[in-house]
């Protein structure tokens, strides 16, 4: 199946921070890779560091959102050891 245009994706993710639902709007590229996210719910937005949607509250100070960044990076490497993932 080939695709040539961009996916645009309604998405639900928690705050990496506090999990309070974010409503997003996801953009994936035909090849999967998350291209662009937008927070469309109001006092939240989107992280752009990962290849998939991360969302934090407006609220949170930066330092906030980095702790939380790092924890879910984290969690995330020790689970992609045991877990076979497509690069
Ligand atoms: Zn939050």
């Amino acid at each position: 199946m080939m695709k040539s245009e961009n996916d645009f994706l309604a998405e639900r993710h928690g705050c990496i921070v506090c999990a309070r639902i974010i409503d997003v709007l996801a953009v994936y590229a035909p090849d999967g890779r998350l291209v662009g996210c937008t927070a469309t719910s109001p006092g939240g937005h989107c992280l752009k560091e990962e290849r998939q949607p991360l969302a934090a509250c407006d609220t949170h100070t930066e330092e906030e959102i980095d702790a939380a960044y790092k924890r879910w990076k984290s969690r995330n490497d020790e689970k992609s050891d045991h877990e076979q993932e497509d690069e």
